[in-house]
């Protein structure tokens, strides 16, 4: 199958009015690092806040305006839509527009969006995740399809952007069953059917954060980080006799990243499984995947990468690398962050007048 609409988008991009362009995110996730670096590539910027965030955000001189929404699922209505349009905005999405938004209203903003709207289809959904990794020669994690098989150590998915929140570890199907009807009583998920099983690879978990540039043709490491995700990455403080008393069922749910840098020896490869990525959605995903991506995985004792997720636009581990990171460092000459990156490539595609190829 390939998802290929862009009749759409190409109209958008040639509505705008490429002198005077004000770059615009929801007021959350990675804002004021997007918002920062397009301030500093001379861009006006334009904040969507929910009431309650007002105050915070006002704090900040680099945003020049905030549209004000009671509940961000009012930015599709027509107000701040015909807001958005009317100074000339460019939306650069990132995890809460996805929390937010199913896939069809996001297909549907009628403003321009910096990257491929419809690769975020991708990301949400299983099966077509699956495939672009598959198809993309990453070693991935086998997939258990039913309790009944579970024969080794794996991780229970919630499906859509869960964050890592309710995943739990089962090693057969009675540890699968306790943790799924607590899950239930919870309220968390209505049946089994909604849990996705994975095999669990044992090692360091990376996030390896991209960027590609369809202007220049070249692929960007931007970054490198982990997660530090609760309460998994706290059980090591507990010691191991009160972690079998108390009985924790820990979590994955992501409070923040810190960085890592990886052994150089690694960093080929690395760039290798971006190149292929990178490919992979020109051919499955037209036009591909114009900016930020990230590729998620685990490095295993023996070095070797399995990639568990991607994302397919800029994620909040970037947010760690507002002066740009050991790795963006290498091939810019200024502090580069992910969000400085997205802003200086508008800047050059309109210099190109080729705004088309990363937006739609
Ligand atoms: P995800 O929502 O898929 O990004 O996963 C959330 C967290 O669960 C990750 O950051 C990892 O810590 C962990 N995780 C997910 N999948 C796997 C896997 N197959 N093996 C080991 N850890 C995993």
């Amino acid at each position: 199958m390939q998802i290929n609409i862009r009749v759409l988008d190409l109209q958008k991009a040639t509505k705008l009015n490429r002198k005077r362009l004000t770059i615009s995110t929801l007021g959350s996730h990675c804002s004021l690092q997007l918002l920062k670096g397009a301030k500093d590539e001379g861009f006006r910027t334009l904040l969507i806040s929910e009431e309650t965030r007002l105050g915070f955000y006002q704090r900040f001189n680099f945003i020049d305006d905030i549209f004000v929404v009671k509940n961000f699922k009012e930015f599709l209505a027509e107000p701040c839509q015909e807001y958005l349009t009317r100074k000339n905005a460019i939306l650069i999405p990132h995890g809460t527009l996805i929390a937010y938004l199913d896939n069809e209203q996001i297909e549907g903003i009628t403003v321009p969006i910096f990257g491929n709207r419809w690769i975020l289809r991708w990301e949400a959904d299983r099966k077509l995740k699956q495939r672009l990794m598959e198809e993309s020669e990453l070693r991935t994690p086998k997939i258990v399809e039913s309790k009944e098989h579970i024969d080794k150590l794996c991780i229970v998915k919630l499906h859509g952007a869960a964050g890592g929140r309710g995943y739990f570890l089962a090693w057969n199907k009675k540890s699968f069953e306790n943790a799924a009807t607590k899950l239930i009583q919870n309220k968390v998920i209505e049946s089994e059917n909604e849990l996705y099983i994975q095999e669990y690879i044992i090692g360091v978990p990376v996030y390896l954060q991209f960027f590609y540039s369809p202007i220049t043709h070249k692929l960007e490491l931007m970054g490198v980080d982990r997660r530090y995700e609760s309460d998994i990455d706290a059980l090591a403080r507990i010691p191991a006799q009160q972690q079998l008393e108390v009985g924790i069922e820990p979590s994955y749910n992501v409070i923040g990243n810190s960085p890592l840098v990886l052994r150089e020896s690694l960093l080929p490869e690395v760039y290798s499984i971006g190149e292929k990525f990178v490919q992979t959605t020109k051919r499955l995903v037209d036009p591909g995947i114009p900016g930020p991506f990230c590729i998620e995985g685990v490095y295993d004792r023996d070095g070797k990468f399995t990639a568990f997720e991607f994302s397919a636009r800029i994620v909040a581990g970037t947010n760690m690398f507002l002066d740009g990171s050991p790795y963006s460092g290498l091939v810019f000459d200024k502090p580069m962050s992910m969000g400085r990156r997205i802003a200086n490539e508008i800047k050059l595609a309109r210099h190109k007048g080729a705004l088309r190829k990363v937006l739609t």
